[in-house]
C-alpha cells in the first residue's frame, strides 16, 4: 500500500482528497501547511505528496524548495493542486520540483490519472 501525504490548509479539501485516495487504496496522511509537510517528509517520506499551492506558514512553492535541500533520501513524487491554469504558474511549479499538477476542484478520475502519470496508481 502506497502512502500519500495530503497537504492543504483546507480541512474540507483534505477530507475530500482522503476519501478519494482511500478508494484508490492509498494510506493517507495529512498536513495543514508546508512546514508540517516538511517535518513529516523528513521523519518518513511518503510515496507521493498531493500539494496545495496557497497555504499560510509555508506555501507549496516554499515546501518544494525546502524539500529539494532537505536531504530527504527517497524523494516523494509531488502532484500540486492549483486553481490557476496559467502556463507560467504551472511551469514555475514544475521548475521547483513538482512532477505533475491537478486543477481544483478535482474528481476521482482526474486524480487517478495524474497519480498514474507519476507512476503511483
Ligand atoms: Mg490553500
Amino acid at each position: 500500500m502506497k502512502t500519500c501525504l495530503v497537504v492543504d490548509d483546507s480541512k474540507v479539501i483534505r477530507k475530500v482528497a482522503r476519501h478519494i485516495l482511500e478508494t484508490l487504496h492509498f494510506n493517507v496522511e495529512e498536513a495543514c501547511d508546508g512546514r508540517e509537510a516538511l517535518t513529516r517528509c523528513t521523519a518518513a517520506a511518503p510515496d507521493v505528496v498531493l500539494l496545495d499551492w496557497n497555504m499560510p506558514v509555508m506555501s507549496g512553492m516554499e515546501f518544494l524548495r525546502a524539500l529539494g535541500t532537505s536531504g530527504v533520501s527517497r524523494r516523494p513524487k509531488v502532484v500540486f493542486c492549483t486553481t490557476e491554469s496559467g502556463v507560467a504558474h504551472i511551469r514555475a511549479a514544475i521548475d521547483a520540483g513538482a512532477d505533475e499538477y491537478v486543477m481544483k476542484p478535482f474528481d476521482r478520475e482526474t486524480l487517478q490519472s495524474k497519480l498514474s502519470l507519476v507512476g503511483m496508481a
